[in-house]
């Protein structure tokens, strides 16, 4: 049986960011992984990182990882345009939550990265606490305050403290607190890249298309620089994998309209081009599903972060960013009070998360108008 001070279910961007600030803080922690690797599936294409996203990262990683975050960001212009399936302005609908370049002098961008570069820095220097092919079954209270943990197929384990990061199905979440588990929506999400060849992108920088009664987001990603060299910089002793430029699509609306085959849908023509590029392998459909952060538990040595208490839509781009919030309150939660900081951490990551799903809630009916 191993042990560790902090188990973490799952290997996605908020776990890794929680491991992260407490190897900050001198925190030992192991991260349990069900896929065998980080890089065995696609997790997902671009991802935004807002200013509040960004401060987070700030306060988990070292400087210099987080300096290569930014450095690996797409060069596109993250400003957006909010347009009309005829392409002209459509300004005044564009959703809660979506900072561009000079809107708020307050607040930094958002930035675009690619998800698996975002995971890969993330990576940097857990390697070694990392553990693979781990698919978590349950816990259970043991001796000594510890909590007890069971895997498929793999040895137990023990902790003090078991976070859940195990995003919307999580098994944690569904042992701690039964009654929490994410809604379904009448929404769906279908997304894909495809590749960006010609010079000049039919869409530039962040586009949001509003077509009829369901919306579509195209983030242009460029990256002109050399991953290789910046990781090398950086000190950093992982592989980063160097990113092709690409276009990111995504669609959003009620099922009732795009449940349908992608072929049959009433699309701008650029639009219905740039998805007739895509291969079929790299699109891919969800479910959208609101998590219930409303439902508190008992606070104790077992505690949750990220799309496993508060799934939401992609709609406002925040899911994300809430979750690296939540892994930056809560190392620094631990390192500053132990664990009885598990019930200020719980108080103000259910406020948030509450929020946020509100948030994404209405940004999905402002997209889907
Ligand atoms: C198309 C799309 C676009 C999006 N765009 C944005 C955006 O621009 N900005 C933004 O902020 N958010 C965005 N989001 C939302 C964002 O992806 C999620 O909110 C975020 O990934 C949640 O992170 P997480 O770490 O909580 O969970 P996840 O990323 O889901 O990670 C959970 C991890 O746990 C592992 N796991 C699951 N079950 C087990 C188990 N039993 N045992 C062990 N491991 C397990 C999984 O394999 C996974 O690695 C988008 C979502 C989608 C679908």
């Amino acid at each position: 049986m191993s042990t560790s001070d902090v188990a973490i279910i799952g290997a996605g961007l908020g776990g890794l960011a929680l491991a992260q600030g407490l190897k900050n803080h001198g925190i030992s922690a192991t991260i349990y992984e069900a896929d065998p690797a980080p890089d065995s599936r696609i997790q997902g294409y671009r991802i935004r990182i807002d200013a509040q996203g960004q401060q987070a990262l700030a306060r988990v990683l070292p400087p210099a990882l987080y300096q290569l975050f930014r450095q690996t960001a797409s060069v596109a212009s993250t400003e957006g345009y909010f347009l009309d399936r005829a392409g002209h302005e459509a300004n005044g609908r564009q959703p809660e939550g979506w900072h561009q370049a000079g809107q708020n002098a307050d607040l930094a961008p958002d930035l675009s990265i690619h998800r698996q570069t975002l995971r890969e820095i993330l990576l940097c220097g857990l390697e070694g606490t990392l553990r693979c092919g781990h698919t978590f079954e349950g816990y259970h209270q043991a001796s000594e305050g510890r909590v007890g943990l069971r895997f498929a197929h793999m040895a137990d384990a023990s902790c003090k403290l078991l976070v859940g990061a195990d995003g919307v199905n999580s098994r944690v979440r569904a042992q701690l607190a039964p009654d929490a588990g994410p809604a379904d929506s009448v929404y769906l999400c279908l997304y894909g890249k495809s590749a960006l060849t010609a010079e000049k992108a039919e869409y530039e920088g962040t586009s949001v298309v509003f077509c009829d009664g369901f919306s579509a987001i195209i983030d242009e990603m460029r990256f002109r620089q050399d991953f290789t060299a910046l990781a090398a910089k950086a000190g950093f002793n992982g592989s980063l994998t160097q990113t092709e430029d690409y276009l990111y699509w995504a669609l959003i609306g009620p099922g009732s309209r795009l449940a349908v085959p992608l072929d049959s849908l009433s699309l701008p023509p650029m639009l219905q081009k740039l998805i007739q590029r895509t291969w079929p392998e790299h699109i891919a459909t969800l479910s959208v599903r609101y998590g219930n952060p409303d439902i508190a538990w008992q606070p104790g040595n077992v505690t949750l972060l990220g799309d496993a208490v508060h799934a939401m839509s992609p709609a406002g781009g925040i899911g994300a960013n809430t979750a690296l919030r939540d892994a930056a309150d809560l190392a620094a939660m631990l390192h500053g009070k132990g664990l009885s900081g598990i019930v200020d951490y719980e108080r103000l990551m259910l406020a948030r998360g509450k929020a946020a799903v509100a948030d994404s809630a209405a940004a999905a009916a402002k997209l889907s108008g």
